[in-house]
């Protein structure tokens, strides 16, 4: 028997209905069952930004300036910012860098910029941190990466330095595990003891083991030292999908810290953007992840920003947060051999995107608003009815009519050849009527 459904042979695949009698079980998506945190207040100014506990999962980012060029850096930070990055880190690995910080805290003061700065650390964090109080005091939470603090008995104390510049000035802490700088006394011990074992575990499970060890472990002594349990972010970063996946559900379980997740060393383009979707998708949707960063290698002439892009779209995608209105365009197909709707769907997307940095301010809820550009009247009007507004464009061999969808109903068939720039006036229109009436009656 045929299904009841009239276009199961589009491939668009969207749209079609269903003739199964059991009831399908809703995905809570917006909500999953959260792993509820402490949370960290990470502040600059009179300025703060909550991570963990009943804090949306914030999005932050990494310059690849030179530290020391402060103003090539604060130009930096301040695309990362506008393209929607919450926090950003930024190398503090020389005398030098440690001087330029302050600047470009205050070169972001003065350009309006609201985000905090994050220092990362690496082998002299605690020479740096003690010798440059203006610098410490600049940063709004510090990285530590506790398998490059020093070895032997210098660990420790180098370590506890750190920290306790942090404890004082009330600074939150990232103790950021990699497994590419795993602490190798640590590691090495582990598998001593693995190897006693009368089953000794797989070298893997150890590294795991390893990774969460060295990372809570050097969070326990941080709250000896005297730093704040809710300022004490945790994360233990590996490049494999799974190995990812596995790690932090262990961590999960294993602690109550806000939990920084991201998968390092992504790689570039493609492979990178699907890698972190896909690591990042699972976890979140498990409720694990209080904050984000993407580790995206940027491809020759990409702009530092497409990380934050990618780690917006990911959140958007789980519909945890919303921050750009969503254009739903179908693949296309035989049906459409025309790329006037591809044309159309991105035309729009670059302009909404484009505009958001204002639009934010001036018509709140915009973020929420979703826009479908289809190719055809396979799925055209159905998923245009479904977005606020939405315009079908003629498939081959069909009428030279384009039929505009307005809060699901039809509103005006556009015809002839300015179609494209017919529809961008009335998104305008829609989005002023609609959200620009939510500023005038506040
Ligand atoms: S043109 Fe688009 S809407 Fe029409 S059938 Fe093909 S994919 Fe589906």
């Amino acid at each position: 028997m045929w299904p009841a459904s009239s276009c199961l042979d589009a491939p668009c695949g969207a749209a079609t209905e269903m003739n199964a009698e059991d009831p399908v079980d809703l995905i809570e998506a917006a909500a999953p069952a959260a792993r509820r945190s402490r949370q960290a207040r990470v502040r600059w100014g009179d300025h703060v930004v909550t991570i963990g506990g009943d804090a949306p999962v914030r999005v932050q980012s990494m310059t690849n300036t030179d530290t020391v060029d402060a103003v090539g850096t604060a130009i930096q930070v301040k695309e990362l910012a506008q393209a929607g990055s919450e926090l950003v880190r930024i190398t503090v690995n020389t005398p030098e860098a440690a001087e330029a910080v302050p600047y470009i805290r205050e070169q972001l003061d003065r350009m309006g910029i609201p985000v905090p700065l994050v220092g990362d650390f690496h082998y002299n964090g605690h020479r740096l941190l003690t010798d440059y109080p203006a610098m410490a005091q600049a940063l709004s939470k510090y990285r530590i990466n506790p398998g490059n603090v020093g070895k032997g008995d210098k660990k420790d104390r180098q370590f506890a330095q750190m920290i306790e510049v942090a404890a004082r000035l009330d600074k939150v802490v990232r103790i950021g595990v990699n497994w590419g700088s795993l602490d190798q006394e640590l590691l090495a011990s582990l598998m001593d003891t693995n190897a006693q074992r009368r089953q000794p575990l797989d070298a893997k499970q150890v590294m795991y083991q390893a990774l969460i060890q060295s990372a809570l472990s050097s969070a326990d002594y941080a709250r000896e030292l005297g730093l704040n349990p809710d300022h004490v972010i945790i994360s233990c970063k590996v490049s494999g999908v799974q190995d990812l996946i596995s790690v932090y559900r262990a961590l999960a379980r294993r602690c109550d810290y806000a939990l920084h997740l991201g998968l390092t060393e992504a790689g570039m383009g493609t492979k990178g953007t699907v890698a972190s979707a896909t690591a990042l998708g699972v976890l979140l949707q498990e409720g694990i992840g209080d904050t984000i960063r993407v580790s995206l290698t940027p491809q020759p002439g990409e702009a530092r920003t497409q990380e934050v892009v990618v780690a917006l779209e990911i959140l958007q995608s789980l519909g945890l947060r919303n921050f750009n209105p969503s254009v739903t365009a179908c693949p296309g197909c035989g049906r459409t051999t025309s790329t006037t709707f591809q044309e159309l769907a991105k035309q729009i997307d670059d302009f909404l995107r484009a505009q958001m940095p204002v639009w934010k301010e001036r018509y709140p809820g915009v973020e929420n608003m979703k826009v479908a550009v289809m190719g055809c009247i396979v799925n055209g009007p159905g998923e245009s009815k479904h977005a606020d507004i939405g315009i079908s464009l003629p498939g081959t061999g069909e009428a030279p009519a384009a039929p505009v969808f307005i809060d699901g109903q039809k509103a005006m068939t556009l015809r002839g050849e300015g179609i494209a720039q017919e529809f961008h006036r009335i998104v305008e229109d829609y989005i002023e009527k609609r959200f620009g009436s939510v500023t005038a009656a506040h």
